[in-house]
């Protein structure tokens, strides 16, 4: 793609120092005396929070040097955040610090910039490094918060902000909700008769399989255990039956490697709808209600609570 304007900066490295040199910018020179690194520094220090640490650094740059848009993007977590709207001239920095890759960030405004600024600017992106380090590590902090370590799924916490989150929405929306809660049964006979490790396997494999027959909105959690919970949003009831006995007949029917053994298991599944007056704590109460039916009745089978 050709470069729209000399000003327009390829992505470089800047790694505390500054790496990068342009060619044929010209010169506004803003900037009299050079902004004081530290007093940002300080500014910036005052949250771990990504977005706030951006719009404070937004804001800065937006005194200094009329800075209009600022777009941060974070390749391995998938993460973009935006400030202001994009302009026209702009400017991208890869950012890393001591061989950890920070992500890309890129400014924008409606003036060209000029190469004083430019300098100014590399400068304060320097302030930026260890905030945006700190603030990624304390994001993957809470994120691994809500990640069971076993099976890498999402785990109880995580059903509990996501059941109220999909409550709500359903009752706005008026679209349909299903709950399913899957307990493989007589679990305590895996671990009894091959070890705890070949039990942690076949829950590892369980729940990958599970995981692997959910559409995107679906949602999986370990819950417990050998208890595995599932969100089904606009899904009606034909269609969370469905989804019930294909897992259910994947996980009798699947043979899971485990220590150097073939293992079996099933799993009782119990099935309930988000009904006009439920809200997450009742409508838990019934999938497990026709879970404990499903035990009941002989394992290895589907109940549904209306
Ligand atoms: P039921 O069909 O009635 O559900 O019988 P069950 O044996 O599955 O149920 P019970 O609640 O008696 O036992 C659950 C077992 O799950 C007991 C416990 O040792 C095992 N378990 C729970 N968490 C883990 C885990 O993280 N790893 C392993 N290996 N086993 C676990
Ligand atoms: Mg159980
Ligand atoms: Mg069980």
């Amino acid at each position: 793609m050709a470069t729209p304007a000399s000003n327009i900066i390829d992505a470089k490295t800047i790694n505390q120092r500054r790496l990068y040199k342009k060619a044929g910018v010209q010169s506004l020179a803003r900037l009299e005396s050079p902004p004081d690194l530290q007093q940002l520094t300080h500014v910036l220090q005052t949250s771990l929070e990504l977005e706030e640490i951006l719009r404070l650094f937004h804001l800065e740059l937006h005194a200094l040097l009329g800075l209009e848009g600022l777009k941060y993007r974070h390749g391995e977590s998938g993460l973009m955040l935006q400030q202001g709207l994009p302009a026209r001239h702009s400017a991208s920095y890869g950012l890393s610090l001591q061989d950890e890759t920070l992500g890309e960030l890129t400014v924008s405004r409606s003036q060209p910039f000029g190469e004083e600024e430019l300098a100014q600017l590399e400068h304060l992106l320097c302030a930026l490094l260890y905030p945006i380090r700190n603030g990624l590590r304390y994001r993957a902090a809470l994120a691994s918060a809500f990640v069971d370590p076993l099976t890498g799924l999402n785990n109880r916490a995580a059903l509990d902000r996501a059941l109220s989150r999909e409550v709500e929405l359903a009752h706005r929306t008026d679209m349909p909700l299903h709950m399913l809660i899957c307990d493989l049964d007589l679990f305590k006979q895996v671990n009894d008769n091959h070890g705890h490790l070949a039990g942690d396997c076949v829950l590892r494999s369980t729940g990958r399989l599970i995981n692997q027959m959910l559409r995107g909105s679906d949602e999986v959690f370990r819950y417990g255990g050998e208890e595995f919970v599932l969100l089904l949003p606009g899904t009606d009831h034909d269609g969370a039956l469905q989804v019930a006995e294909r897992i259910r007949h994947a996980v009798a029917e699947t043979v899971c490697e485990c220590e150097g053994q073939g293992l079996r298991v099933t799993t009782s599944i119990g099935l309930a709808g988000l009904g006009e007056g439920d809200d997450g704590n009742s409508l838990f109460d019934r999938a497990d209600k026709a879970l404990y039916r499903a035990k009941e009745m002989g394992r290895n089978r589907v109940e549904c609570e209306s």
